[in-house]
């Protein structure tokens, strides 16, 4: 048999923001058409109205554009096999209810939610099946004109689709395996409701992965137990040849390892589980974002790629290109990823390292003017070539290199107690002396002076450099001496020294 044109499809309900497992199926379905030669299809699956959320589904629409989804036809990008948003193809599944009602193969049921409530009390385990539906109100049990009557009185019904048992279904799943699952354990599953006209989520996705010519569908487990219904309707269509092929992903888990990641952890442990930030329509509740947590959509691209599968080496720092080449859907694991948020920020530091000090500069920058402080993009992107690998994110960046722009007003208590001895004054003086008389301040320039002065006074270079740091930063830690010093010039270097040994005495 030829082998199928990769077409593959995410189709999110739009009923809130888009989760962060979203992301990874979206991005999986991405790298899985990418490295194919296929399409990847955006489609909005709305036949819960019910659960609509107005924004969300542009809201998902703008997660992928930061973090570099691309989709090929859909919602919002056209293409040949439109509409893509369920609610607009009322008409197109209308038409498959009825096939399969022509053919006997689901049927119409009237029984109202308090019927189907006494029969739960009134049969333990009760199930909508073969073994029950000839007890119950419908096409199955009524005349054809009582049918007709009670449609035509208005009556509201459900169309069930006839699930035969004694049969077994196979799922070839691309990560699982086969997973078999006998009929006897399916129920009547609701394929269409009068109440709305519309179908439900089941019916609408079969039909749609079917005209829009779907080759696999990549999905979270949680649809798994699915699947059967889904095989099965497919062949009530009489559509198996075209059959997609299936591969349900791995839960993704609580950062702790056990039970499904959700909002909560997020909220517990101070981590993002979208990926923008989200305001809810109706409580006014602001969810936060990775985009606004300050994360490059590179990183996080690349931190939930691995979230399930990996490489089987080493690497673990891959470009979007590089996944496309070296992902593998049969590599996925079968058991649930735990999501480790601290790699998260792992990644984003390995990218800030990666990144130009241009770059960075150019996002540091408006956080040092919002601090009040005048800089050249030159001495901000100085600073940040001399601390950028101290940060996991840039918005981190102000509170270590402040000192740079901003004198010290006041000395930590604590280096004070250990750092400046009784002698640190006199030292400073002579240091300032020596400094004062050196006419290439540069750190070359600076530091052989000083060695040179620190050896021939007999001075201990740690009692020196430990006095110098607090009269110029204020604080025990920082870069290299030499870097604070030449990046501050003479005249500043020496102003903070004399004021320090005026504070301090
Ligand atoms: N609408 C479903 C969702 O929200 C799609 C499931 C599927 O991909 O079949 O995830």
């Amino acid at each position: 048999m030829a082998e199928r044109n990769v077409r593959v499809r995410f189709a999110p309900s739009p009923t809130g923001p888009l989760h962060i497992g979203g992301v990874r199926t979206a991005l999986y379905n991405y790298l899985f058409a990418r490295q194919h030669g296929g399409k990847l299809i955006f489609r909005i699956e709305d036949t819960d109205s019910n659960r609509f959320v107005p924004g969300a589904e542009e809201y998902i629409l703008d997660s992928f554009e930061w973090l570099g989804i691309k989709f090929d036809e859909g919602v919002s990008f056209g293409g040949e096999h439109g509409p893509y948003r369920q609610s607009e193809r009322r008409d197109i599944y209308k038409k498959y209810v009825n096939q399969l009602l022509d053919a006997g193969k689901a049927y119409i049921a009237f029984d109202t939610p308090e019927e189907l409530d006494a029969k739960r009390k009134e049969i333990e385990n009760f199930q909508y099946d073969a073994h029950t539906r000839l007890q119950m109100r419908n096409s199955l049990t009524m005349s054809k004109e009582e049918v007709e009557s009670l449609i035509e009185d208005g009556q509201q019904y459900v169309v069930r689709f006839k699930i035969e048992p004694g049969e077994e279904v196979h799922i070839n799943d691309m990560i699982r395996g086969d997973v078999c699952i006998k009929t006897d354990i399916l129920d009547d599953k609701v394929l269409f409701k009068s109440a709305d006209e519309l179908p439900t989520y089941h019916l609408a996705n079969i039909v749609d992965d079917h005209l829009m010519e779907i080759s696999h569908v990549i999905r979270g487990e949680e649809w798994l137990p699915s699947a059967p219904l889904h095989v099965l309707l497919y062949r009530a269509f009489g559509w198996e040849d075209s059959m997609p092929r299936f591969a349900h992903l791995p839960l993704l888990l609580k950062p702790e390892g056990k039970g499904k990641l959700s909002k909560r952890d997020g909220d517990r442990l101070g981590f993002p589980v979208f990926p923008l930030e989200w305001h809810d329509p109706k409580t006014g509740e602001i969810s936060s974002g990775y985009r606004e947590s300050g994360y490059f959509p590179e990183a996080v691209v690349n931190f939930l790629a691995l979230l399930g599968w990996n490489p089987g080496t080493e690497q673990e720092l891959f470009s979007l290109e590089e996944l496309v080449n070296a992902f593998d859907i049969t590599k996925c694991s079968k058991s649930g990823a735990k999501f480790d948020y601290q790699k998260g920020m792992w990644f984003n530091h390995e990218y800030i390292l990666r990144k130009s000090d241009d770059e960075i500069a150019q996002l540091f920058a408006p956080i040092v003017a919002n601090n009040g402080v005048e800089a050249t993009m030159e001495q901000v992107t100085q600073v940040v070539h001399m601390m950028k690998d101290r940060v996991s994110f840039v918005k981190e960046l102000w509170e270590l290199c402040s000192f740079f722009f901003i004198a010290p007003t006041s000395y930590d208590e604590k280096t004070v107690k250990k750092r400046w001895k009784e002698y640190s004054a006199q030292q400073m003086s002579e240091l300032a002396e020596v400094l004062d008389g050196i006419e290439d301040f540069s750190i070359e320039g600076q530091e052989p002076v000083v060695m040179k002065w620190v050896e021939d006074k007999g001075y201990k270079l740690g009692d020196i450099m430990n006095a110098f740091r607090l009269t110029l930063v204020g604080i025990g830690k920082g870069p290299g001496m030499f870097d604070i010093s030449a990046f501050l010039g003479k005249e500043e270097t020496l102003k903070r020294m004399r004021k320090a040994i005026e504070v301090l005495g």
